[in-house]
């Protein structure tokens, strides 16, 4: 049976890899600081035999006792807000936590898959994004703290790869939603269900003119699976290349949510929130055979009926 440690597996993204690889069969070692994590989206998990849970924070020195095949580094807030609240964690996160985690794989002979993020491309001057794009980031505005953090994250992880030949492999996940993402996250799709639900305003930043491309978590899961497996230690970009604007999610959130009232208000546009973004998946179609398949509106509805559960509904 293989070993796999998840950090950050109580969150959004690493509960649902740790739900995958518990069902293909996998022991999961799951590990979580639980800043921003939630032991909800894991207690299903608990009980079952081949998973176990640390709460550690991986910034500090990781121990894991036995043999291990592979480390999935998907520890760090991800939300803007949550990096404005935690600037400090976040840094140390993305740098300690993934030196830390470089080296337990280096000692064990794991191969490690981090968590990159579209973010290294910061407020792109190309789009869509190609892995090829250096990026636009501005290291001391707001968001710099998760961006650098990330692009540092980037650096140590080849480091490791060509000086320590550490098998390596870089996932720039662009947005995602889908269930268990948190009422309060803060960014935009769980905010405008929470908001939608409640009947209250949708606060669309700026004139809503910025896009974004969504990707369903079932879909970037399966993207991250594959790419694991795969024997390819560049960065993929693993995203859905449908890419709306932020008006037309909200409308599109209004337009599912049952008997809502909410209406539209716009407010301030955050320093530095990127104006355009969508994946060039074609390294990800070659490479990995993978396309996303969830259908946009199927995904919101999705997204819906699960936060309807968080209001009694
Ligand atoms: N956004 C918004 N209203 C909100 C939350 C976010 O209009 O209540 C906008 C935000 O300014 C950005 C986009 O939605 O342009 C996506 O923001 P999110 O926080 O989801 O993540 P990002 O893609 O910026 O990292």
């Amino acid at each position: 049976m293989k070993r796999i440690l998840i950090t950050g597996a109580a969150g959004f993204l690493g509960s649902h890899l740790s739900d995958r690889f518990i069902k293909e069969g996998y022991e999961v070692i799951g590990m979580d600081n639980l800043i921003t994590g939630d032991m909800d989206n894991i207690a299903h998990l608990l009980p079952l035999e081949h998973f176990s849970f640390h709460h550690h924070d991986v910034s500090n020195y990781v121990h894991i006792a036995g043999d291990l095949d592979y480390i999935l580094h998907f520890a760090s807030p991800a939300s803007p807000i949550d990096y404005l609240k935690m600037p400090i964690q976040t840094l140390k996160v993305g740098s300690l936590g993934t030196h830390n985690l470089l080296g337990l794989a280096k000692a064990k002979g794991a191969r490690i898959l981090i968590a990159s993020t579209s973010e290294v491309y910061g407020d792109p001057l190309v789009n869509p994004q190609p892995e090829e794009y250096w990026g636009n980031v501005n290291p001391i505005g707001p968001r710099g703290v998760y961006d650098e953090a990330k692009r540092f994250q980037e650096a140590m992880t080849m480091a490791y790869h060509t000086y320590h030949s550490v098998e390596i492999r870089i996932a720039r996940i662009f947005n995602t939603y889908g269930p268990r993402m948190r009422v309060n996250d803060g960014r935009a799709l769980p905010t405008f269900f929470s908001q939608a639900i409640e009947s209250k305003d949708i606060t669309v930043y700026g004139d809503g003119s910025q896009t974004r491309a969504f990707c369903y978590v079932d879909d970037l899961v399966e993207g991250i699976y594959r790419l694991l497996h795969s024997d390819y230690s560049l960065p993929v970009n693993i995203g859905n290349p449908d890419e709306i604007t932020i008006l037309q999610a909200a409308q599109e959130v209004i337009e599912i949510v049952e008997g809502t009232t909410s209406k539209i208000i716009q407010q301030e546009l955050p320093k530095d929130d990127p104006k355009v973004r969508r994946p060039d998946i074609t390294k990800a179609q070659n490479i990995l055979d993978w396309f996303p398949t969830v259908d946009r509106h199927d995904g919101f509805r999705r997204t819906y009926e699960y936060f309807k559960t968080k209001f009694g509904g």
